[in-house]
């Protein structure tokens, strides 16, 4: 057996283990070919096959209407900061961002070389950790941009903040895409990197409506058209051959434990265990405002910094890796991404526990 151990890390973070196993297997030789999943051409029916497959489990989980494009780049989420702007904005339009962490304002860093960017609410003065309840769009934005989990403060949006006739929705869905059900005919585009939820790192998730890849410029370079890559199915160039792949059988995964709604029961039922733990705790606390508190992200402190840091020390010593919060936000963050298992939420609690006793 292979020693594994509970990861916390808010990304790349943890797969399921079947799909390591069947992943481990397929590297060597993929469906009994005798060429390996990342050793096949991506024109080849091996593959081609696999990003078919990998995109009707898309579809099926998530219930994707037939007028949306299902998209697998590269270049991260990150690239989407500009794809998106540089595609529909320019000089004579405004885009709408709602600012509630650090990816929020690197998306508008992105966005501003394009066009007009108006902060329809920015949770900045509390210091991001609440999701902001007042929401005021400009007149007559091109799209409304939102970052519906973040990551960094632990805080998640409970419904999409609105847009209206005339724009479209703008998802940044990196680290919850996939955790809970969502109605998909609500946007116009979604994105995610894969590396929280969905698989490795190397590949990211895009949603598009079909009018929306119709509408981008085709003034751009052709790889940063979005209809370049909706005519060629992803296939425009060498795409992330096992990303694609391992996303799929993530996709598997998920389908076969009961889809998304499933996936929010557990995903709601492990975050609920770790709050209700923080809320009873005299010497931790919850980071996040409770109506904004995230089911992926659980980011929580003692107030001493010197504590935090000899909290995660003695939690790696019990084999709870990847809890230490992220630069900017301090304190500890449990990521408790799809595939992670109750049993290290239990295990971190137990250790929270004694370190409480010993304090
Ligand atoms: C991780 C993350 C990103 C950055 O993703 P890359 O794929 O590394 O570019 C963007 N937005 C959110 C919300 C994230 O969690």
């Amino acid at each position: 057996m292979t020693r594994r151990i509970y990861n916390f890390s808010a990304g790349p973070a943890i797969l399921p283990e079947s799909v390591l196993e069947e992943a481990r297997d397929n590297l060597l030789s993929f469906q009994d070919t005798g060429i390996g999943i990342c050793e096949h051409s991506h024109r080849g029916a091996a593959f081609t096959g696999v990003r078919d497959d990998t995109e009707a489990m898309c579809r099926e989980l998530a219930s994707i209407p037939d007028n949306y494009h299902v998209l697998f780049l590269q270049g991260g989420a990150s690239t989407q900061f500009f794809q998106i702007p540089m595609n529909f904005l320019s000089t004579e339009s405004t885009a709408d961002y709602v600012v509630t962490g650090s990816w929020s304002k690197k998306a508008v860093t992105e966005a501003r070389r394009f066009g007009s960017v108006h902060q329809a609410a920015s949770g900045e003065e509390t210091g991001f950790t609440q999701i902001p309840s007042d929401i005021r769009n400009s007149d007559n934005p091109v799209y409304v941009h939102f970052t519906s989990n973040n990551t960094i403060y632990g805080t998640q949006f409970r419904s999409e903040p609105p847009a209206s006739d005339g724009n479209f929705l703008v998802c940044d869905a990196s680290s919850d895409i996939f955790s809970r059900p969502l109605d998909v005919s609500k946007y116009g585009i979604i994105y995610g990197g894969a590396q929280k939820n969905l698989g490795p790192s190397g590949v990211t998730l895009v949603i598009i409506r079909d009018d929306l890849v119709e509408r981008g410029s085709s003034e751009l370079p052709t790889i940063l058209q979005y209809r370049t890559h909706a005519a060629s199915r992803s296939l425009y160039n060498t795409p992330p051959t096992f990303g694609i792949y391992l996303m799929g059988r993530v996709f598997r995964w998920l389908l076969d434990h009961g889809g998304l709604a499933a996936a929010a029961e557990r995903n709601q039922q492990k975050a609920q265990r770790l709050y209700d733990y923080l809320d009873t705790s005299s010497l931790f606390n919850a980071m996040a405002a409770r109506d904004s508190r995230s089911q992926m992200n659980v980011t929580f402190v003692t107030g001493d910094s010197d504590l935090d840091a000899r909290f995660v020390k003695m939690a790696a010593d019990h084999e709870l890796s990847g809890l230490k919060g992220h630069r900017s936000a301090g304190g500890m963050r449990a990521s408790l991404y799809n595939a992670f298992p109750i049993e290290g939420v239990d295990a971190l609690i137990e250790v929270m526990k004694t370190f409480e006793a010993h304090t």
